[in-house]
């Protein structure tokens, strides 16, 4: 399916080589966008750039680590370079980190996944709204998760950092919104990526224990999360900013 949500805009995406990433950049693509995607592993990124072509669509990717501000930095500055503009970014890099309970949990989980998710996220933000300021405004959305809403056991460094990105979210928007840069948060539910397939190999029946606490009764396909986050970044909803939005078949809701 082909439209025209996002015609005529550059968007950037953080952690497009594999799940909600990657599959942002197809349906942000089909949806018209010019995309450039940014990851550690450059052969997914190479192999996703050439698909998104073979189907017509203009694209390029730049490797980095959402860790590094210099990576981040150059990724944003190659987009402005090679297309002149960035219009839109889905900070969606992230890591869930290894499961433990809180008093078990290692100072290099905690580091890592703060570092990921939170510095990583910062470093997009200051980044991406220093090149939307140069050009009128633009839109953002961080990845967030069920788990920056409310707490999943097991995963304390994850939902703190989860939390964090709502705040960051809520700082950014706050900040920028006289200036035409509108940032918001998607919060989806469980998904199907490598995260979830590597939690529910390590952990027989919890899937099924996933399934039967979402009222939908089942995970996401990264699409229908991807779905939500091109429609904020889009133009439909200039009056949306500072928001948290869930995809999460009605988990929060309960
Ligand atoms: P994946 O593991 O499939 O994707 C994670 C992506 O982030 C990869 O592209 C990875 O690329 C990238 N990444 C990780 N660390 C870094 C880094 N330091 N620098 C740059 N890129 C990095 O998982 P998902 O698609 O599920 O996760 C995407 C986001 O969605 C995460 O923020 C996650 O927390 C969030 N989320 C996922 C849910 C789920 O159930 N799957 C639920 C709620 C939120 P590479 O390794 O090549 O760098």
């Amino acid at each position: 399916m082909t439209s025209d949500l996002l015609t005529g805009k550059v968007v950037l995406v953080t952690g497009a080589s594999s799940g909600i990433g990657e599959a942002a950049a197809r349906v942000f693509a089909q949806e018209g966008a010019t995309v450039v995607v940014t990851a550690r592993r450059e052969d997914r990124l190479a192999a996703l750039v050439g698909a998104l072509r073979d189907k017509g669509a203009e694209a390029a990717h730049v490797v980095g680590d959402v860790r590094v501000a210099e990576d981040v930095a150059r990724a944003v500055d190659f987009v402005v370079a090679e297309y002149g503009r960035l219009d839109a970014a889905f900070n969606n890099a992230g890591i869930g980190g290894d499961r433990t309970p809180l008093h078990l949990m290692t100072d290099d989980v905690y580091d890592t996944v703060m570092d990921t998710n939170v510095r990583g996220v910062f470093n997009c933000l200051r980044h991406e709204i220093a090149a939307m300021l140069a050009t009128g405004g633009g839109s953002i959305v961080n990845n967030s998760s069920v788990g920056g809403l409310v707490a999943i056991p097991t995963a304390a460094p994850y939902i703190a950092s989860k939390h964090a990105v709502v705040g960051l979210t809520r700082a950014a928007a706050d900040e920028y919104a006289k200036q035409g840069v509108r940032v918001n948060a998607i919060a989806p539910g469980t998904t199907r990526s490598e995260i979830t397939l590597d939690w529910f190999g390590r952990n027989p029946g919890l899937q099924d224990l996933v399934n039967s606490l979402t009222p939908q009764g089942r995970t996401a396909e990264p699409e229908e999360i991807a779905q939500a986050a091109a429609w904020l970044l889009s133009d439909r909803c200039p009056f949306l900013t500072g928001t948290v939005m869930p995809v999460d078949g009605g988990f929060v809701n309960q």
